[in-house]
């Protein structure tokens, strides 16, 4: 038998601004969602956390994210909507990694870095930013971004 919870790795986040909560204890997939591992197969955490709360999610139907933040597994920030919501979230989203480095992204960045086993070219990608902005991003003695501090 196994125990409730027994051998499955638990899920730790820490909330960033506006309350996005950021997972620290799983990794990224290639689609830039964090996965999570439960009944032996891959998932996205986010969609795994709202069916936890809400029960299956609609035939058809996307977890969208109000917050912009894809990789946020707030539950409070999530909506169920279909493809074209889930497209126009994506637009949004994908303005605000390439045009604006937000303060949201940054410490993401910072939270994720050390824990990432990938390059920082391969960071950037998933956050939508170059190499470079990464590495400035988690310098200390940068002073880019100094304001987040
Ligand atoms: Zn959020």
């Amino acid at each position: 038998m196994i125990a409730p919870h027994g051998n499955k790795k638990s899920i730790e986040h820490v909330a960033v601004n506006a309350n996005c909560y950021i997972c620290v204890s799983h990794k990224p997939g290639k689609d830039g969602y964090t996965q999570v591992k439960r009944n032996g197969k891959y998932q996205r955490l986010h969609r795994y956390l709202w069916q936890k709360e809400h029960g299956a999610i609609p035939f058809g139907q996307y977890i969208c994210h109000k917050c912009n933040n894809n990789w946020c597994i707030n539950i409070a920030h999530m909506y169920v909507g279909d493809q074209k919501t889930n497209m126009l979230d994506k637009a949004r989203a994908g303005t605000t990694h390439t045009r604006i480095l937000t303060r949201e992204v940054v410490e993401a960045i910072r939270i994720w870095r050390p824990r990432w086993t990938g390059t920082n070219v391969q960071l950037g990608e998933l956050f939508g930013v170059n190499e470079r902005t990464i590495r400035h991003v988690v310098d200390p003695n940068s002073h880019a971004w100094r304001w987040v501090n």
